[in-house]
């Protein structure tokens, strides 16, 4: 019988050739053999046998029809194992949890090998402390298990997504100002309460995992994902590659000193983008200005729209400024498309017009002609790049050692679901 196992050891131990080739048909299958051939550049030969043990694992079908369901034979031309029937990914083959932590809660999805979202958990926190924070992590990997069902046998993977400097390697948190967290070691202690290793990663690095693997990045060599909202990310793909930085730390357009010293950033420094254009910047700026309470982004983006001068200069003066920064992302990457997202294109009427005027003002030469794309955004769209950082690292072979997610034949059902209590 198939067993997650027999996908997640293929995949543990495939060589580079293999991956690479299951890559391709993960990404843009279905595809015919001549097709990855293609693609990959090896020969035919080279193709059917690497794709006859992912076949064998269930971890891809050649068949029109999803594998498992009895109908796939005698259609006449897609006979199984026949070279020339396309081949693609099984969605449910594998399945990886991604979790994003924000101050105020923590959002959990489960999704199959298409990054197509199985079910998802929300839970609110209010003690942002490391330790109720791994608590309330590992409460919400576990709802996600119960939600499974039985499906949750297939879990192969689960990545953590926090905003920060974030070492992936040593899974620790080096910095993370919106969290209040410096140097937790998030990964280690996540894998003592939930029994499986986890990857950590930083949430827009693995929001541009997703976009490169299953959303822009398909048909895209070189892309940039910002993020504006509480803070003000951004995620780069360069010539097909999702840039990680030598230390982990790449994109980080919310600290680009662009602003004046008078701004002192939530990161300690002064001057930094994020200074100005962070919701909690904004909010400051107009609270500031106001003999009425503003408590919240909300209340700034209430008082923009009704015409209240100071607002409005707050909400330009973020325009102006992440233009700014989106300007000087293309004169040194050349993205084809800047994906904004984030919680505040709710609002983006509020930045666009200063945001545009500002890139089109810093923009150099050709690096001009970038597409500015708004994309709506959902919190679930954050957990779900973590999910696909998790399938990531599985393909890619990043988790260490020998105890990932996978359950072992003689450790049944998964992990998650048998540690109920911490161990
Ligand atoms: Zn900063």
């Amino acid at each position: 019988m198939r067993t997650v196992t027999d996908a997640v050891d293929l995949l543990r131990t495939a060589s580079p050739a293999a991956v690479d080739v299951f890559t391709r048909i993960l990404t843009r299958g279905p595809l015919s053999r001549t097709d990855v051939a293609r693609l990959t550049g090896l020969s035919q030969a080279a193709i059917t046998k690497a794709v006859a043990p992912m076949v064998a694992a269930g971890l891809v079908a050649d068949r029109h029809e999803p594998a498992g369901t009895g109908t796939g034979s005698g259609n006449g031309n897609g006979l199984p194992g026949r070279p020339a029937s396309p081949v693609r990914v099984v969605p449910e083959s594998i399945i990886t949890l991604g979790i994003k932590v924000n101050p105020g809660d923590i959002i959990g999805v489960a999704t199959d090998l298409t990054a197509g979202i199985l079910v998802s958990a929300h839970l609110a926190v209010v003690d942002t402390g490391f330790a109720s924070m791994v608590d309330s992590i590992a409460e919400v990997a576990r709802r996600l298990s119960e939600l499974l069902g039985e499906r949750a046998e297939r879990l192969a993977g689960i990545c953590v997504a926090v905003s920060g400097d974030v070492d992936t390697a040593g899974g620790v948190v080096r910095e993370s100002a919106l969290l209040g967290w410096a140097d937790e070691p998030l990964g280690a202690a996540l894998r003592s309460r939930l029994g499986v290793e986890v990857l950590i990663e930083n949430d827009v690095r693995a929001l541009t995992i997703a976009e490169h693997w299953f959303g822009v990045g398909v048909g895209t060599g070189s892309f940039a994902i910002v993020t504006i909202g509480s803070g003000i990310g951004c995620g780069l793909h360069v010539n097909g590659e999702v840039v990680e930085g030598a230390f982990g730390v790449a994109g980080e357009i919310g600290h680009l000193p662009l602003t004046s010293e008078q701004y002192v950033c939530t990161c300690g420094r002064r001057g930094c983008v994020e200074a100005v254009a962070g919701s909690s910047a904004i909010v400051r700026a107009v609270a500031s200005a106001q003999p009425t309470p503003v408590a919240s982004i909300d209340d700034a983006v209430a008082l923009a729209h009704a015409g209240e001068p100071a607002a409005i200069e707050a909400f330009d003066r973020a325009g102006t400024v992440i233009g700014t920064a989106i300007a000087t992302v293309a004169n040194l990457t050349g993205p084809e498309i800047v994906v904004i997202t984030g919680e505040a294109v709710a609002d983006y009427d509020l930045y666009d017009q200063r945001l545009r005027a500002a890139f089109g003002a810093h923009a150099f030469g050709a690096a001009g002609n970038c597409r500015i794309v708004i994309r709506p955004h959902t919190f679930e769209d954050w957990a779900r790049g973590a999910a696909a950082a998790a399938l990531r690292g599985l393909v890619l072979q990043r988790y260490a050692g020998v105890s990932s997610i996978a359950p072992t034949s003689s450790r049944r059902p998964s992990p998650l679901a048998s540690s109920r209590e911490p161990v």
